[in-house]
């Protein structure tokens, strides 16, 4: 987002994202652009520390994921947390979830991501058991059933949803009620607060897993992303596209 009415009660709350008038970056041709000029209301800073590329992506998944967290409590050490979908979201709550000192699970129904998980990103277990988990973060965007999840919570648990389900599921009533259990969603939130994922991304190392690619790439790319054919977000590498074209 580039801008939003700054009047209005979700922008005097740092809820810009919220706000009836937002303006998308879309509009203004969006990252592809060679220079941008925006309110520096709408500009993040980028600690030294953290290398551009990997924290470009933070601007969605970070924020996307880390504020959920927050806004429902679900960032306390030893709480336990489900991560449904080791994706791009689903990497970037795990390492925000670890750096928070939280016991994390990821659910997924590929067996294949069960090394990356646990060899690679740390998380503590693959297998579930009911009744467990303090909330889950779910990242599914395509079809899916809710009970199943509702059962890994424990009491008062939260259900949040950050994926974009077209699809949606019927929500069983009774299960939320015996055990007082919340299901909430999220999207990405204002400056603020995306500043501070910035700087907590900074002081605990955390970047989101990318596959850095050129311009003349972007097709190719494009027809990975149809197929489901990626493992890390695509960044495009502008600079030095523009550099090794001239
Ligand atoms: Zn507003």
């Amino acid at each position: 987002m580039v801008g939003s009415s700054g009047s209005c009660e979700n922008c005097k709350q740092d809820l810009e994202v919220y706000c009836p008038e937002i303006i998308w970056i879309l509009k203004t041709f969006g990252g592809y652009s060679e220079n941008i000029v925006i309110d520096e209301h709408f500009a993040v800073l980028i600690p030294n520390s953290l290398p551009l590329h990997g924290a470009a992506p933070l601007l969605c998944a970070g924020i996307t994921v880390y504020s959920p967290m927050m806004y429902y409590g679900l960032c306390k050490p030893r709480q336990h947390l489900g991560v449904v979908g080791l994706g791009g979201l689903g990497r970037v709550a795990v390492k925000f979830a670890k750096a928070l000192g939280m016991k994390v699970t990821v659910i997924s129904t590929s067996p294949s991501k069960k090394n990356e998980a646990v060899e690679r990103l740390g998380v503590d277990s693959f297998l579930v058991a009911m009744g467990t988990m303090d909330g889950i973060i779910n990242i599914v965007s395509g079809p899916y059933t809710l009970l199943p999840l509702i059962n890994l919570l424990k009491t008062n648990g939260k259900l949040i949803a950050v994926g974009a389900s077209t699809e949606a599921p019927e929500i069983p009533y009774i299960p939320l009620m015996m055990g007082r259990k919340l299901i909430g969603g999220s999207t990405t939130r204002g400056m603020k607060e995306t500043q501070e994922m910035v700087d907590f991304a900074a002081k605990h190392n955390i970047i989101v897993d990318i596959e850095v690619i050129p311009m003349n790439y972007m097709n190719t790319a494009m027809e990975r992303l149809a197929k489901g054919d990626t493992k890390y977000r695509f960044v495009i590498d502008v600079a030095n596209t523009l550099y090794s074209s001239f």
